[in-house]
């Protein structure tokens, strides 16, 4: 039988909130869809729907098209081989991970884990915002203050 869980939080949403989950690469369909280039078929160990399982978004490049990050822990792992598999990657790199301590597709996942893992995602989130405010606003007014050093030499 299928859980139908996180697939009902999926179908619930639309507009705003769809384009937050998406934007915060919540489901794993939204992961699947950000892999825009990925050297790698559909029956690699490490094909993009097991990537995305895995909780890997792409944050690859033209350039370098195997490099993905967990939506997560936002560990940012590279140099994928064929066989590698993502969640034994993912544990190896990051086991503090949330997501790979539950180590659980998200249709296994139940709606109180889920909302675990988005309350996590949210809160890294939260917090990367405001380190990023911060370091603005320190390097903003740095410059002010250098001008005004400057000008009143
Ligand atoms: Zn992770």
């Amino acid at each position: 039988m299928e859980t139908p869980a996180v697939n009902d939080i999926a179908a619930s949403l639309s507009g705003e909130k769809l384009e937050v989950f998406r934007k915060l690469n919540l489901l794993e369909q939204h992961r699947v869809e950000s892999f825009k280039d990925w050297p790698f078929p559909a029956t690699a160990s490490c094909s993009i729907s097991k990537m995305a399982e895995a909780g890997f978004y792409w944050t690859g490049t033209k350039r370098e098209n195997d490099t993905a990050t967990c939506f997560v822990c936002g560990k940012t792992l590279d140099g994928w081989e064929s066989e590698d598999d993502p969640w034994k990657e993912h544990h190896k790199h990051a086991p503090q991970c949330e997501f790979v301590k539950l180590a659980c597709a998200e249709k296994d996942l139940t709606v109180s884990q889920f909302l675990e893992i988005l309350g996590t995602v949210v809160k890294c989130n939260i917090e990367k915002t405001c380190k990023a405010f911060k370091l603005s606003f320190i390097r903003e007014n740095e410059e002010r203050l250098d001008e005004f050093m400057h000008n009143n030499k």
